[in-house]
């Protein structure tokens, strides 16, 4: 390996990440590169039952098996409760320690427009850092980073504004995974969720069951694709079908990057370059995207 990629996903709740970059994360983890995921907000607020604590107590042993599966590192910020995470001095500071303290080559996280406050505050956090990771006398008792990370944002549904999506990485290998990742987060894909669709009454059972409930509807790949199934209230739930979107979407971008065999990939991840970050040069993307 010429290199070791230090790649950090950095998002609000445990179970954000998993779903836009959890592919690329297997990848690289895979490869021998170095991946961390960070979660600022603990989870607290996702679930009818049980009570914050527990609730996030048990969401970070979700995150732990998660780590396992993908061979990733998973932080949560255990004290950041959710629905409560702020773009204020104080995060700034403790987000640009902990991103000087991995000294990632890349960052990924959400856009600044989204329906969550937690993922705006987040995403503007990321932000707000960009800069300041290099500054010297900002937070000086953590090292300052000797060069400026990339920083992509990851593919999201929002239409206002539309995604441009700069990089396109084929994810076919890395499904499976990316699928047992999601699976891992029961408390969210088969109670949480669910609860709040009114669909609690169809999640099977049994653990296997339950792993292809999640994958449901399948995307066929005999050119019988569903389109209708694409439309914005759809997508919002795990799926194959929502794991497509974004290669259904930008598929010229998928031929640009892989040739012929773009026209046949569907599980895809789509990356949008933030213009705060280092640039993201032909060499960059080449050194930086092995795949
Ligand atoms: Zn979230």
């Amino acid at each position: 390996m010429a290199k070791q990629i230090r790649a950090m996903m950095i998002g609000a709740h445990p179970d954000d990440l998993d779903f836009r970059c959890g592919g690329i994360a297997v990848k690289y983890a895979r490869a021998g590169h170095k991946v961390k995921f960070l979660a600022m907000c603990n989870g607290s607020g996702g679930h009818h039952i049980m009570s914050p604590k527990e609730i996030s107590e048990r969401r970070y042993k979700e995150t732990q098996r998660v780590a396992e599966i993908a061979g990733i590192e998973y932080d949560v910020w255990m004290d950041s409760e959710d629905c409560e995470l702020m773009a204020d001095l104080e995060t700034r500071k403790r987000l640009v320690r902990e991103i000087r303290k991995f000294n990632p080559d890349v960052i990924f996280c959400s856009r600044p427009n989204d329906y969550h406050p937690d993922h705006r505050s987040a995403s503007q956090l990321v932000q707000d850092a960009s800069y300041v990771v290099i500054v010297p006398h900002f937070c000086p008792d953590v090292p300052a980073m000797k060069k400026a990370p990339v920083i992509l944002h990851f593919y999201d549904h929002f239409q206002n504004p539309p995604f441009k999506a700069d990089l396109m990485i084929d994810v076919e290998d890395a499904i499976d995974e990316k699928f047992e990742m999601q699976a891992a987060h029961e408390s969210q894909m088969f109670e949480w969720l669910p609860y709040t669709k009114g669909t609690l009454d169809q999640v099977p059972a049994d653990p296997e069951e339950r792993k292809e409930w999640l994958r449901q509807p399948r995307i066929p790949r005999d050119g019988s694709l569903d389109m209708s199934m694409f439309t914005k209230n759809l997508i919002g739930s795990p799926s194959e079908y929502r794991e497509a979107a974004a290669a259904v979407k930008f598929r010229d971008k998928l031929i640009e990057r892989y040739g012929e065999k773009g026209k046949d990939i569907y599980f895809a991840e789509g990356f949008s370059v933030c213009e705060y970050g280092a640039p993201l040069s032909k060499e960059a993307e080449q050194e930086l995207f092995p795949f």
